[in-house]
């Protein structure tokens, strides 16, 4: 039987794919990041020497998780950090609601992070009466339409300046036809109070960097440099994968997402954070929190093909790619990742059998391996993962059984000649029919096969 998970994604991505507003909202998008990205990436002197070095440390680091985590922790906690281990979100949630009860603490203002969205950290807070403030536009924008986000780079790509400035208009009274920058400005204007005022700044982080134990941020609003200097206390939720080897490593991946993401030389603010703040300084945290979480990842690890998908650095490139993407939208994927890299690791991570349908949403036309900076071979990924989903029996048992009718039937011509095109015809629109899908029309056979007419027609070549 098709999961709950699997059929909710096809009936919502039928809607989606004729959502005729939403086609035109993700062209008008992706066609100015597609322009702006290939001047970007025409900036490297050698683009593919840098993908490949790319793809080489990711290789190296996921390869001894083992050595660099621990070493990123040490190095971190010597200057006064602490690191948590988190397994899954539950364990996430509850250590970072024992940092808040601690500290008797009443607000948060979060820098965008898919972390967090993975342990549903928002949702997580509000129920425990924690006020929760997004300070990112995109994702400040999603979470007053009570969103999730559309998009890992771009949260809310799926709506017009339009869409927006009826939202702005109907929660805080602004002109319906107010410009991009007036509706910035009165973002700003809301969010400014907030972050003096909040306990806690809650980030996730671009990269970690074993040998120095420091985060790297990368955003272009500043506003994770506001999260992470007024409060009181940092943490930050990131992945495991997260990790490289060095500072000096920095020099190819910024330029690497930022080029990718979208289509800058280097993203406006790239922070580096090495701890709470020292005796002699002016400014950050007096406490920071590293909380290191798996929840699944472990389990793309344990994939010897597969694991590749943990050198991700979040670009965004191949959704923005993806030609199934650009039809069904971020929304239908129902994970914190979607588009190729989402439909790669997402079966690993939340269950094979609730998610691999995901690994069949591809045309597999290969354009996300193309454009992944760090070489990631997303498309034969996830010919890996339908190929595990096989082998582990996780397919329908009518589609196994008619795979396995339909081999023996192609398996012998006298088979195959055996019933005419009437009977065929029967069995596809018996069989077919629904999986075909109601907008397709089902082909029909003609009555004799390829072999009887090329027979007769040898038999009787004037005819
Ligand atoms: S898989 Fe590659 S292209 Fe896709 S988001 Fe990750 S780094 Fe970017």
């Amino acid at each position: 039987m098709a999961s709950k998970q699997a059929k909710e994604f096809l009936k919502e991505s039928d809607e989606k794919a004729f959502d005729l507003n939403h086609r035109k909202i993700i062209n008008y998008n992706i066609d100015k990041y597609n322009t702006a990205v290939k001047v970007g990436i025409s900036r490297f002197n050698n683009l593919e020497n840098s993908k490949r070095k790319g793809y080489s440390l990711k290789w190296k680091v996921i390869e001894n998780l083992d050595k660099v985590l621990p070493e990123f922790e040490s190095n971190f906690q010597c200057k006064g950090g602490k690191v948590i281990w988190a397994e899954t979100a539950e364990e996430a949630q509850d250590e970072i609601w024992k940092i808040i009860s601690r500290n008797n603490a009443k607000s948060v203002i979060k820098s965008k992070s898919m972390a967090t969205e993975e342990i549903n950290l928002n949702e997580f807070l509000e129920k425990k009466g924690i006020e929760t403030l997004e300070s990112d536009l995109g994702e400040y924008i999603v979470q007053l339409l009570g969103q999730k986000p559309y998009h890992i780079v771009t949260p809310a790509m799926h709506l017009s300046l339009e869409d927006i400035a009826k939202l702005f208009h109907e929660k805080f009274g602004t002109p319906l036809n107010a410009t991009a920058e007036q509706l910035t400005l009165k973002a700003r204007e809301l969010l400014r109070d907030k972050y003096l005022k909040a306990d806690i700044g809650i980030t996730g982080a671009n990269f970690i960097i074993s040998d120095t134990g420091s985060i790297a941020l990368t955003e272009n609003e500043g506003n994770a440099r506001l999260s992470t200097t007024f409060p009181k206390i940092h943490i930050v939720v990131v992945g495991i994968e997260k990790v490289i080897p060095s500072l000096t490593d920095l020099d190819l991946f910024w330029p690497l997402l930022s080029t990718h993401g979208t289509g800058q030389n280097l993203t406006v603010y790239n922070t580096i954070l090495n701890g709470p703040r020292q005796e002699n300084e002016t400014d950050g945290p007096e406490e920071m929190y590293v909380v290191l979480l798996d929840n699944g990842r472990t389990n793309v690890l344990a994939q010897k093909e597969q694991r590749q998908g943990l050198y991700c650095i979040r670009c965004g490139a191949c959704l923005n790619a993806c030609p199934i993407y650009k039809n069904i939208g971020g929304h239908t994927y129902n994970s914190t990742y979607s588009g190729p890299i989402g439909s790669l690791i997402t079966p690993h991570m939340k269950g094979m059998e609730a998610f691999k349908h995901l690994s069949d949403a591809s045309s597999l036309c290969g354009k996300c391996t193309e454009v992944c900076p760090v070489k990631i071979d997303i498309h034969n990924m996830l010919l890996a993962n339908r190929r595990d989903a096989v082998k582990n029996r996780l397919s329908p048992e009518m589609e196994r059984l008619g795979w396995k009718v339909y081999t023996s039937a192609v398996s012998k011509r006298s088979y195959l000649d055996f019933f005419g095109g009437k009977f065929k015809n029967f069995i596809l629109s018996t069989f077919m029919k629904k999986p075909w899908g109601k907008r397709r029309k089902l082909p029909t056979l003609s009555e004799k096969s390829f072999s009887k007419q090329w027979k007769e027609k040898q038999n009787n070549p004037l005819e």
